[in-house]
């Protein structure tokens, strides 16, 4: 019986840092910026960034961290910041590791 439907494996994925053992996953779908700081702390060592976030992007990925940057609502945003007013001196676990988008991504790039 023929499939309608073709699943194409990323080969890359062995690669990602994420599928390492010990990597927590939950920090790369949450609100809270620790988390987040330390999911884009984890692509920024990850072999296969530029293609987590092509891939992430051609999906419409809707959440999350992809490829060392943030996703909401569908959107690569730029940045990511603390509900109420900012801190005068931030919390060295919420500072935000920047990892540049390339630039033929950045038309994507959305503000927060
Ligand atoms: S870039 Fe980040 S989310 Fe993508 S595969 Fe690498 S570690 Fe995982």
């Amino acid at each position: 019986m023929e499939t309608l439907l073709t699943f194409e494996p990323e080969i890359w994925r062995s690669e990602a840092a994420c599928m390492r053992v010990g990597v927590p996953t939950d920090v790369f779908f949450s609100d809270h910026l620790g988390d987040i700081a330390e999911a884009k702390r984890i692509c920024a060592d990850c072999p296969v960034m530029l293609e987590c976030l092509e891939a992430a992007i051609a999906r419409h990925e809707p959440w999350g961290v992809w490829g060392g940057q943030i996703f909401r609502k569908g959107k690569l945003i730029a940045n990511k910041r603390r509900r109420g007013r900012p801190s005068k001196v931030p919390r060295p676990d919420e500072e935000l590791p920047v990892i540049p988008v390339p630039i033929h991504l950045q038309s994507e790039l959305r503000s927060a």
